[in-house]
């Protein structure tokens, strides 16, 4: 969500901080924007829609050492022109991520002081602040080092100010800013991968460091004083390598996932799962998510309760995060987020960790807030996820949980490992049969111009449901609504009626027959049924069956999502869609 890029050193300030741009362009963003100094001025350009939009009006040829960018997702006011960033006021020029809650009190402040906007955005109002404060006293350290008490909500800002146009100061508050060194170059961006191509030495800023850099050096600042901080070594797998011969990252990462599936797995059964922590020592887990992470989470519930006979509350962080909590001291909060970034989760972690109970991360990105952050950090390690829409992150992470699950079968001696080793031999061969046998195009022929489709499943079935719903939404904008199957009839098959697309789920050995059942009701209606099974079900009542094949009850959630993740790829792709960049969508959620 929202990308910040400012480079401060010896050239091709525009090319480089473009490039830069383009490298966060997976975030998500309605606008693009950059601010450059040429012959001692500020030159700004912004445009709505993608940065190739904007790349039209930039002269690459233009000498120039200093630039600040960004790629906005607008919270305050419409994604156009006049609201992408940069922001320029009075002596001051900026880029911002997060959301500015008291903006209105300061814009009505401002405005008595004679300050006029341009813009419906929170943003302008910083960069008026901090020029009003500026004017008075000079001195832009003291006013960075005072604006946590004017500001409220979540900031990174990148600046520039008249007074010095060759030095770039950064400042950030609950949103995410990354300090990359180079030689004789400086960067500030909101993510790593924006500056690997030319370096990967970098230092993570923490909430209310301030930062100044231009093409000499850098100086990190807090409480008024100059820091040291460690600088790191770049190393991950997490960069990203291209689209290959796929058409879009999207079909890529689904096509990753026997491979990813199948490391991960044989990686944690090489030692017995010793290498995992033992979640049966504490009385209360809660797990905590958004989007796909939630539903990971609930497939983890299921798992956990039937197999492992252990309770386990889910809960999805925008929720948790003001809700009334109930956990002590024996409780542990497992949290999961693909970026590690997610501001609701992270906000989470931090109200957790206050009350000094346990807390787990299962993350994909490295280093990450939330990995960092954490007590323990389990790495999902699938390389970077660029496609919005997750497909191997989620199965990652739904194995990881599997795991954590079955750690806790074997101690309890519900489980042993024998029973999963077989089938982990056969996984990737099971999963790359899913991804390359079906004819999903067809069965999309059939979806992609209906305006409702529903999912349907019990318990485990229902939450692989969920994720097949979300997936279908985030990149179809269909409207799809998932129900546990027996819930229908208590309201909603009111909605069902001639050709209505219903998609069960049936995994579930106990819960086969009643689904069924549920998918008589449904046809008497006259819907269109596909049913995706691991059973050898044979009815008329189904117009369309997607076979899966049946696997140990821990690996099955993790090969079943696989068709419904195809569906909803060639649904959008024959609705000639952006599949991965989908409307309104931000890969990395870091505004509340
Ligand atoms: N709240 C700011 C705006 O709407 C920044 C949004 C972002 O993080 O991209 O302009």
């Amino acid at each position: 969500m929202c990308g910040i890029v400012g480079y401060a050193g010896k050239d091709q300030a525009i090319s480089k901080t473009i490039n830069c741009l383009e490298k966060l362009e997976y975030r998500g963003y309605d606008s693009a924007g950059l601010a450059y100094i040429q012959n001692n001025n500020v030159v700004l350009k912004k445009k709505k829609g993608r940065i190739h939009e904007l790349k039209k009006e930039l002269d690459y040829n233009i000498i120039c050492n200093t630039a600040i960018a960004h790629t906005r997702w607008a919270t305050h006011g419409y994604a156009n022109d006049i609201n992408a960033h940069p922001h320029q006021v009075g002596k001051i020029t900026l880029v911002h991520n997060g959301i500015i809650e008291n903006y209105d009190e300061l814009k009505e402040m401002l405005k008595e002081k004679n300050y006029s906007f341009v813009s419906s955005t929170d943003t302008e109002v910083v960069a008026a602040l901090i020029d009003y404060l500026y004017q008075a006293n000079n001195n832009l350290l003291d006013v960075l080092t005072s604006l946590k008490d004017y500001l409220k909500g979540s900031y990174a800002l990148a600046i520039i100010c008249d007074d010095d146009k060759n030095s770039i100061w950064a400042i950030k508050k609950d949103s995410p800013l990354i300090l990359g060194i180079g030689t004789n170059e400086y960067f500030i961006a909101s993510d790593i991968p924006a500056f690997l191509d030319y370096t990967n030495k970098y230092i993570i800023l923490d909430d209310n460091e301030i930062v100044k850099l231009d093409g000499h050096g850098y100086s990190i600042i807090h409480g008024g004083n100059t820091i040291t901080k460690e600088i790191k070594n770049y190393q991950s797998i997490n960069t990203d390598s291209g689209k290959g011969n796929y058409p879009y990252y999207m079909l890529k990462e689904i096509n990753e996932q026997p491979i990813i599936i199948d490391k991960l797995l044989r990686h944690y059964l090489s030692d017995n799962l010793s290498s995992l922590i033992d979640l049966s020592i504490y009385k209360q887990i809660d797990i905590v998510g958004c989007g796909s992470a939630y539903h990971a989470a609930l497939i983890a519930k299921s798992l956990f309760e039937e197999y492992s006979d252990t309770k386990v509350n889910c809960y999805i962080a925008s929720e948790y995060r003001y809700q009334k909590n109930f956990y002590d001291r024996d409780s542990i909060v497992i949290f999961i987020s693909q970026s590690g970034e997610t501001a609701d989760t992270l906000a989470c972690v931090r109200n957790v960790k206050e009350r000094h109970i346990k807390t787990l991360a299962i993350v994909n990105v490295e280093d990450s807030s939330i990995a960092r952050e954490s007590d323990d950090v389990i790495y999902t390690v699938c390389g970077s996820e660029i496609a919005v829409a997750t497909t191997k992150a989620y199965t990652a992470q739904v194995t990881i949980l599997a795991l954590l699950a079955l750690k806790v079968a074997l101690v309890k001696k519900m489980a042993s490992l024998d029973e999963i080793k077989k089938d982990v031999a056969q996984i990737k061969a099971d999963m790359e049969s899913l991804i390359d046998n079906i004819d999903y195009e067809i069965i999309s022929k059939k979806l992609y111009q209906q305006h409702d489709i529903f999912y349907i499943g019990r318990l485990i079935d229902y939450a692989i449901a969920l994720e097949g719903s979300l997936k279908l939404k985030e990149i179809s904008y269909i409207n799809s609504a998932t129900y546990p199957a027996g819930e229908l009839k208590h309201g909603t098959i009111s909605l069902v009626s001639k050709n209505s697309p219903i998609i069960a789920i049936i995994t579930y050995d106990k819960t086969k027959d009643k689904t069924l059942s549920n998918i008589e009701e449904v046809k008497a209606r006259e819907a269109y049924t596909i049913v995706l099974t691991n059973e050898d079900i044979k009815s008329e009542r189904i117009d369309e069956l997607i076979k899966i094949p049946k696997v140990n009850k821990w690996l099955q959630p993790i090969i079943t999502i696989i068709p419904l993740q195809l569906i909803a790829y060639h649904v959008a792709l024959l609705k000639g869609y952006d599949i991965d960049k989908p409307r309104n969508l931000a890969k990395s959620v870091t505004v509340e």
